[in-house]
């Protein structure tokens, strides 16, 4: 045709394709063709790159080239899968049913499924132990909500907070895939800084965030009248949020009940103990900074875990500590009785073992993508709920008593399932093989039917034999032609006169009779009928089990809680972990406590030095560890930060005792060194953090600061480390580890009541240094430098002279009026008198000599642990350069 325009020129297929598109324009779409998945235009542009394969283009002759791409839709699922790693969306156009016929006929498409980086449900892309969040965001009136929703378990949470600070932590603890946001919210930067890995965006479609749509929604898939039972009264930011993520998931997964999402959980951010993103990074709780992995992290530590399901429920619990104390003791009572009887820790995990990912099962299941394997699976999984529950019944604890009722009322399924499935299960529900004999009268009826056949044809074909003579004769069946008698060419003579003919081969004819025919019809479409009936009792049992979605999803719940607290008692059993004190006191105090990954980590017989901490607000709220570097500082300090937040989270700690007085937030900052990756200026982003802490720490907060101030010069480092402290102590109170290579820092246990001084012990062997590892009272010794520098073979007169210099600097730095002030704690003033200038009021450096002062500079950068001795040579050939 030479009308113009792609639209009106393109083949009706190519119109479809338009139509199709013109519904997920943001979307790339796999277009189905036949055998084949094809992208065209830019999507086709961007799938090639993307997913490596050739671009190609078609074109009618004298019309524009449409590039085009596409693979054999079998291997659509890891295409899915890149894309979406690749941060894009795909929409899935299938084909539905044909039109018309002959060469008119056309198949009818439709948009089946719409897979997002928050939307999935396919194992492969799905983490088995990570909770995969799509978040949904409004900015409201009364602050902002926030709703979670993970699709393939159905965990739905929702909040509303007043405060921008404390929404964009919280979604940078909950880590979502994917968020979606009204348009023009003026949040995208935020969020997108916050949670740098997931797809962000705003979404046009003003229906998703639709408030009045959102409480409709809501009401409709939690099936009630009244939003309030689930806490969502006078909370309209958090049931706006709720209502778009429920909308959002409609218009991708289209033709689904997604009848597991039963149930939203409001929760109140600030009701677990506060861990931001540079907290949680800087402790390592969930992956490693360096390599980002689980491995190495404290979960990959705890999770020992035997179901999917505990794994995740174990991650919530270290990502969102408690702050009540009840419930904190709860959790210790039951890993205390796990910890102490190990015959039923056993029991307990060979049961759960045999249990699979219930809450992913019935995400598929629901959202319509499960097959009979799932189903097959969810039913062996229930089969072990009756094991389980006697195991419960045996214990003390109240949680783990608990749990037993949620997992009643299941076993009639349990034992359904197993009655109506195969053990071998075909990977589709569409080509039958499902059922089991018995289960259905009018399946078995079509299968006997085919079996039958198969006797009839044997009798069939001996009488043929007989009556013409012919021994060779055979039926035979293939796809194009069905049932046939085959005659070879030798014996055609013998071929009665009521055959007819069918085919024509090189050494034989094929035939057919109406017998044959008639048979043929029966059998075809018995295998049909069978294949029909197959998939209305696959969709029966389906049905059955979506029925019972809300037991199923109790019955997941508690196995996952069991699961965890299970976790938590073997690691505490295998590795002498002890129950904490939690209380509503303002102390923290470990006796002998260890990093529970380091202990770990540490080989070559290398033994852990555990170590003694204690903080409280009133004499020593303050702890200002200085030393040399790799002497353990912080290692001490994490140690700290991990003991109580897992005194929190309900486990055991790796100490052999420890109080922790209830803790509200845990900041943990380390000194920047480079990070580049975040394209800010390292000390930007150092201060950025630091900026965070002064103004959202509480006198309940826990502080660990590790070398802050690093990411600057020595001056201005020393004097933001040392405001920063003064700051935690006069106006915070916070209860606070400082590490740092500062010495001077020392000096402000003189000025302030409540900071005390400790250092990393060591001592010299034969020439080394060697770190003891232990935490001691009082400040690391002050030439320290100058000690390595001897190591290293600086010449005995250069050191004497740093030595000289050192004493002057000091002097000079500390009390410019010649005054000793190195009377120790207890013997001196604890503050100095009004009139005595303090290190950070003005004036003035010493007058030091500009050559000397240009060695010192050196002296002072220098990390002898992280240089080779040819540097250090060559260093000290410099020096004597210039002294
Ligand atoms: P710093 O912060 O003072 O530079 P780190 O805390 O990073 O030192 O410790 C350096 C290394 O020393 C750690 O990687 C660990 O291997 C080891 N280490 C630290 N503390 C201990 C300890 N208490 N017992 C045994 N080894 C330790």
């Amino acid at each position: 045709s030479s009308s113009p325009g792609v639209f009106e020129s393109a083949t009706p297929m190519m119109r479809q394709y338009l139509e199709k598109k013109a519904q997920v324009p943001d979307a790339v779409l796999f277009f189905r063709l036949g055998d084949f998945y094809e992208m065209f235009y830019e999507d086709a542009i961007a799938a090639s790159e993307v997913l490596g394969i050739a671009l190609t283009s078609r074109s009618k002759a004298g019309e524009e080239r449409v590039p085009m791409c596409g693979f054999p839709h079998h291997a659509a699922r890891g295409y899915v899968a890149k894309m979406i790693a690749q941060g894009h969306k795909v929409a899935i156009c299938d084909q539905v049913e044909v039109q018309g016929s002959g060469s008119k006929a056309m198949f009818t498409r439709e948009i089946t499924r719409v897979v997002t980086p928050g939307m999935v449900l396919d194992d492969e892309i799905l983490e088995a132990r990570a909770d995969h969040f799509l978040a949904a965001v409004v900015p409201h009136a009364s602050g902002f909500g926030l709703a979670l929703l993970d699709a393939s378990t159905g965990e739905f949470r929702a909040a509303q907070v007043s405060d921008r600070r404390i929404l964009v932590e919280e979604l940078g603890r909950a880590g979502p895939r994917e968020v979606i946001l009204p348009a023009k919210s003026g949040l995208l930067d935020a969020v997108r800084a916050s949670c740098p890995s997931a797809l962000a965006q705003e979404l046009e479609d003003p229906t998703v965030f639709d408030p009045r749509r959102a409480e409709e929604g809501l009401r409709r898939q939690l099936g009630t009248a009244a939003l309030e039972g689930f806490g969502l009264g006078g909370l309209p930011g958090a049931t706006q949020a709720a209502g778009a993520a429920l909308a959002y998931l409609s218009q991708t997964q289209r033709a689904s009940s997604a009848s597991h999402i039963d149930r939203i959980q409001v929760y109140y951010p600030e009701g677990h103990l506060v861990l931001d993103e540079a907290t949680r990074s800087n402790l390592e709780l969930t992956r490693t900074i360096q390599g980002g992995r689980t491995k190495g992290s404290l979960l990959g530590l705890l999770d020992r875990t035997a179901t999917a399901m505990g794994g995740r429920t174990l991650a919530r619990w270290i990502g969102y500590p408690l702050l009540d104390l009840r419930e904190i003791g709860r959790r210790h009572d039951s890993v205390e009785e796990l910890s102490t009887r190990g015959v039923l820790r056993g029991e307990l995990s060979g049961t759960l073992r045999e249990v699979g990912d219930l809450e992913r099962l019935l995400g598929r299941l629901s959202l319509g993508a499960g097959t009979a394997r799932d189903c097959r699976l969810m039913g062996s999984s229930l089969s072990r709920l009756p094991a389980l529950r006697k195991l419960l019944a045996d214990c003390r604890s109240e949680l783990l008593a608990d749990l037993g009722p949620a997992l009643e009322g299941l076993d009639d399924l349990a034992a359904d399932l197993d009655r109506a499935l195969e053990e071998d299960l075909p990977a589709t529900t569409r080509e039958g093989g499902m059922f089991r004999k018995g289960w259905d009268a009018e399946l078995d009826e079509l299968l006997d039917l085919s079996a039958s056949g198969k006797e009839f044809l044997a009798r069939l074909e001996a009488r043929e034999r007989e009556q013409t003579g012919i021994g060779s004769l055979k039926v035979r069946y293939n796809r194009v032609f069905g049932y046939f008698l085959e005659i070879t060419k030798a014996n055609l003579h013998l071929v009665p006169a009521h055959y007819a003919r069918k085919q024509t081969t090189v050494n034989s004819e094929r035939f057919t009779t109406e017998e044959l025919q008639g048979y043929e019809e029966k059998v075809l479409t018995a295998e049909e009928r069978r294949i029909e009936r197959e998939s209305k009792l696959f969709e029966e049992l389906r049905g059955r089990i979506l029925e019972r979605a809300a037991a199923i999803k109790a019955a997941a719940g508690a196995i996952a809680v069991g699961d965890a607290l299970l976790s938590l008692a073997r690691v505490a059993a295998e590795l002498g972990y002890v129950r904490p004190e939690v209380d509503e006191g303002d102390v923290l105090e470990i006796v002998e406590g260890r990093h529970p990954v380091v202990e770990r980590a540490l080989s070559g017989g290398e033994a852990f030095v555990p170590n003694d901490v204690l903080l409280d607000r009133s004499r020593n709220q303050v702890v200002v560890i200085t030393g040399p570097n790799m002497a353990g500082k912080s290692t001490v300090l994490r140690q700290t930060a991990l003991i109580a937040l897992l005194a929190q989270a309900g486990s055991f700690v790796p100490a052999s005792r420890a109080r922790v007085g209830l803790v509200d937030r845990i900041f943990c900052r380390v000194g920047a060194s480079d990070d580049l990756a975040r394209g800010q200026s390292t000390f930007m982003v150092e201060m950025v953090e630091t900026a965070a802490i002064l103004h959202g720490a509480t006198a309940r907060s826990l502080v660990v600061l590790d070398e802050i101030g690093r990411g600057t010069s020595t001056f201005d480092g020393l004097s933001i480390a040392w405001a920063v402290a003064e700051h935690l102590h006069d106006r915070v109170g916070a209860r606070t580890l400082f590490a740092t290579h500062y010495h001077e820092l020392v000096e402000l246990a003189r000025e302030r009541e409540r900071v005390q001084n400790a250092t990393i012990a060591v001592t010299e062997q034969e020439g080394r240094v060697i770190f003891l590892r232990k935490l001691v009272a009082g400040g690391a010794s002050r030439s320290y430098g100058i000690e390595v520098a001897r190591l290293a073979g600086i010449p005995s007169e250069v050191l004497a002279r740093a030595r000289e210099i050192l004493q002057n600097l000091e002097k000079n730095e500390l009390d410019p009026e010649g005054r000793a002030v190195f009377a120790g704690k207890g013997r001196g003033r604890k503050n100095p008198p009004a009139n005595q200038l303090g290190l950070f009021e003005p004036p003035p450096r010493p007058q030091i000599p500009a050559e000397v002062a240009g060695i010192l500079e050196k002296l002072r950068s220098l990390d002898p642990d992280g240089i080779t001795p040819r540097d250090a040579l060559a260093i000290l050939a410099e020096l004597k350069a210039r002294a």
